[in-house]
């Protein structure tokens, strides 16, 4: 038998990593199958339990279980501990690791994809979910100077960055202040909505980054009227798909024919 891994989330049946994983497994000759899971709002650690009764060995976890995994999980790597949002499980009879790929998947896109030297940067991240949740470690770590979160819900803000010993704020707060990188890891986007960001948060010349991907959002489109190269999230996507794959299968996959082929609208 094959072995088998899948994306598990509510919802979930939009999810482009059975795609992804499926190109990296023949790209790389990984014999595996990988396939998306919808659990109940109420039901993760029961599903997550049948499907590593029967036999599968690893799962991507996205919206809105990430917090969920990283408290079923019965180890859980560094980045993990630091994030305590997990995005991959790998399973086992005997075993349950969680791990954080995010984190690595954005910088990875932003230093080597878009080539921007995070070093010394002053930074805004917005949003204290599970995404921003997985990112703010990988972040410091890539040597930014200031990292700040912003969040509509404050004390969301407050809890994430006291975690990290960052700086908080809402977004009424960031009047006056200005940034090298904004990285919205906000869901605002999905919405055709925006958080209230000023435009005279973006210095001259900033990149703008929107965790949302395959739609220009309104975060996009206010970065670029600002004056900011801006990007979206499919990088990020490939790129800790990358990870989670190396994770599972200790092999590294090419991330950029695959990325140059989803950014030119190709079928996989
Ligand atoms: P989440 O846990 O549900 O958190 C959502 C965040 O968005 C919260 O901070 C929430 O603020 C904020 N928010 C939602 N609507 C808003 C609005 N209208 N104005 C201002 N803030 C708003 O979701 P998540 O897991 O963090 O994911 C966030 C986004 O990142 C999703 O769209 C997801 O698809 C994307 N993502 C992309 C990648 C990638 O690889 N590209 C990876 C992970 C996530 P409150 O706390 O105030 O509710």
């Amino acid at each position: 038998m094959r072995d088998r891994y899948a994306v598990v989330g509510n919802p979930v049946a939009h999810s482009r990593s059975p795609q992804i994983h499926a190109e990296f497994a023949r790209a790389t000759g990984q014999d595996l199958e990988y396939g998306l899971i919808e659990a109940p709002l109420d039901g993760f650690e029961r599903t997550v339990e049948e499907f590593r009764r029967q036999g599968g060995k690893g799962l991507n976890v996205t919206v809105p279980f990430k917090e969920a995994a990283f408290r079923y999980c019965r180890k859980a790597s560094r980045r993990a501990q630091a994030a305590q949002v997990v995005n991959t499980l790998v399973l086992s009879a005997s075993e349950v690791l969680g791990d954080t790929t995010d984190g690595i998947g954005l910088v990875t896109d932003l230093t080597r994809n878009i080539g921007f030297d995070l070093g010394g940067k002053k930074l805004l991240l917005m949003g204290a979910g599970g995404a921003a949740q997985g990112v703010v470690q990988a972040l410091l770590d890539a040597g930014v100077s200031q990292l700040m979160v912003a969040n509509r819900t404050m004390s969301r803000a407050l809890a994430l960055a006291a975690r990290h010993g960052v700086e908080a704020c809402g977004y009424e707060e960031l009047q006056g202040r200005s940034f090298d990188v904004v990285v919205n890891a906000t869901s605002a986007g999905l919405a055709s909505d925006a958080p209230g960001l000023p435009d005279s948060a973006f210095k001259p010349g900033a990149l703008a980054y929107d965790m949302v991907y395959g739609l220009d959002t309104p975060f996009l489109v206010q970065a670029r009227a600002a004056g900011a190269r801006a990007f979206d999230g499919l990088g990020m996507l490939v790129e800790q798909a990358a990870e989670s794959f190396f994770v599972w299968r200790g092999v590294r996959p090419d991330t950029r024919a695959l990325l140059a082929r989803l950014r030119s609208g190709q079928a996989l």
